[in-house]
This record gives C-alpha cells, structure tokens and sequence, in this order.
C-alpha cells in the first residue's frame, strides 16, 4: 500500500510537471511567435440560410509551435490574457485581417465583412477605438467592414468604461457582436443598455435540434434575440438537419463545417470562387 501510494503521488506530480511545462513552453514561445510568423489566421465563412449569400467571415487565429505544432487558441489565448500579451495579439489579428480584406480586393474579391474576437480586457480599454481608428485610416478600410464580436464575459468588467467603449465603437460604425450567447454570464439588462448589433448563438442549443427538449431552448433564444432586434449567428452548424430547422425560423446567418471549416486566405478565395459557382 505504501509504494502504492508513493506511485500515485509521483504519477500526479509527473502530470503537474508536465502541465506545468508544456504551459511555460506556449508561454515562452508566445513572445517570439510575433517576431517571426509563428502565428496566422483562418477564415470562417457565415451564411444566410434562406438566400446562401455570403454575410462575412470570422477571423480566427492559429498558432504554429516550432516544437509542440498547432495549438488551440483555446488554449493560447488565455495564456497571452494572462501574460499581458493580448492587447498586442489583438493589434496584430485586427493589421493581418486588414491586410489580407485589400489583398483579396486586390485579387478582384468584393469586400468580405471580417468578425475578429476581441478579449474583454482588450475592448474595455479606453485606449482601444483610437487604435482601431488608426488602424482602419492606415490600410484604407471602412469600419462598416469589421464586426468586433466579444464574449459575455465582458459584462464581468462592466462599468461605465465598458458602455463608453463600446458606444464610441458604434458611432465609428462598427457593429458589435455577442459571441456564445447562451454559454456564459449574461444580464439581460446590460444587453439591452450594450449597443450590441448581433448575437452569436453558442454551438451547444443548435447540436440537437431533434430533441423537443433543445429544441424549445433554441426557439426561445431565438424569440428573445428577435425582440432584441438583433440578426442572429448560429455557430457550430454541421449538418443540413440544422440548416433546415433554421431555414424555417427566418432570416438566420449560420456558421459552421456544414458551410466550411475555417480556411487559409488562399483556401478562403477557392472556396469563394467554387461557392459563388453553384
Ligand atoms: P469562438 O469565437 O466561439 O470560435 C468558434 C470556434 O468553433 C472556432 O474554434 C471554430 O473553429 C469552431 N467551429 C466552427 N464551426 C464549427 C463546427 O461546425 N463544429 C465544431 N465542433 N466547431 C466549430 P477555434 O478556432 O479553435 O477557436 C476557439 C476559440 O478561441 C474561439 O471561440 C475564440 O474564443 C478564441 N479565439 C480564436 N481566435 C481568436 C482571436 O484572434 N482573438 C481572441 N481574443 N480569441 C480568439
Ligand atoms: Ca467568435
Ligand atoms: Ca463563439
Ligand atoms: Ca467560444
């Protein structure tokens, strides 16, 4: 019993270890990965369900470790949230998807609306809608172009701060979308107070639409978000089961591997041309 538990303890400390490595390795990777391209973006295309037009694309981040290979932004980015990196990242997403927005214009694509995640500590700074500013007279975009979606953890940092911002943003003319509704913390009445343009259903209430029970859940976020006047993501969408149902529940934009997984800028623009085709 004794070696037993001597085992146990090693085995557990072992596994701490290497937790504890492999987070430290990202973490020391993270800040060289901006100096040399370890870091690119994927795009993910959102469809209207009822006509299949194209309504834009959510930019995504992907990161190549030299050693551990492709990791998660579920894993990477709360570790740049909690090392101070985010702000940077996030300056260095909003550039690149510029970029690539008059790069495409350049290769004779229309304008593709980018969603770009925005953490909450990054949109509540009060520094944050100048940047953009300077941003978007640098590379020569509109803001009617950027969508900026943030999580409902940003009614956790909720102040007057938070509304400033995000009022400034909307009279820059850039449309704010409410990432994972459903999935997090929310209070109805700061949604209501929040300039928010679109709410982006979380992948959960649309997995089992066969089932009366989720079903029902589905249908009453989707009455809530219409009371709200708000235009509706669905996210996660994998199957023309799911499109159907909400082919049948109005005018829905739909994202998810049903449609495309998120794909490289050249990936992108075939996909764009094959689409557009059919
Ligand atoms: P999210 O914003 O909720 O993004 C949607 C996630 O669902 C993406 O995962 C996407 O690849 C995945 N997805 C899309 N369609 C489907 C589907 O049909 N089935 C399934 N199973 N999954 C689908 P991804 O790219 O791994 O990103 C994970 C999270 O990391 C994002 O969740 C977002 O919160 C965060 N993230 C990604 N890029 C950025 C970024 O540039 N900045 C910040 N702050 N966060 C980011
Ligand atoms: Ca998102
Ligand atoms: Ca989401
Ligand atoms: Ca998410």
């Amino acid at each position: 019993a004794k070696s037993k538990g001597r085992n146990t303890s090693s085995f557990y400390t072992s596994i701490i270890e290497e937790t504890y490595s492999r987070r430290t390795t990202i973490e020391n990777g993270l800040r060289v990965a901006l100096e040399q391209n370890h870091f690119f973006l994927v795009y993910q295309p959102q469809i209207h369900v009822q006509s299949n037009e194209i309504a834009g694309v959510e930019v995504l981040l992907r990161y190549v470790h030299p050693v551990l290979g492709m990791i998660s932004p579920a894993e990477f980015i709360p570790l740049c949230e909690n090392n101070g990196m985010i702000d940077e990242v996030t300056h260095w997403v909003i550039k690149k998807a510029l970029e690539q927005q008059n790069s495409w214009t350049e290769e004779g694509m229309p304008r593709m609306k980018m969603a770009i995640n925005i953490s909450p500590s990054t949109i509540v700074n009060s520094s944050f809608a100048e940047v953009l500013n300077k941003y978007f007279k640098a590379w020569n975009v509109s803001s009617e172009y950027i969508e900026l979606e943030i999580t409902e953890d940003v009614f956790f940092e909720y102040s007057s701060q938070t509304l400033q911002t995000l009022t400034e943003l909307e009279k820059m003319g850039i449309k704010l979308a409410l990432d994972d509704f459903g999935s997090g913390y929310s209070s109805l009445r700061q949604m209501k107070e929040l300039p928010l343009h679109k709410i982006k259903i979380d992948k959960v209430f649309i997995d089992h639409v066969e089932s009366d029970r989720d079903r029902a859940f589905l249908d009453s976020i989707l009455d809530l978000t219409k009371k709200l006047e708000s235009t509706v993501v669905c996210e996660g969408v994998e199957s023309k089961k799911q499109v159907d149902y909400l082919v049948s529940k109005g005018d829905i934009i739909a994202q998810g591997y049903y449609y495309s997984i998120p794909l490289t800028a050249w990936e992108f623009k075939h996909w764009y041309e094959n689409y557009k085709m059919q």
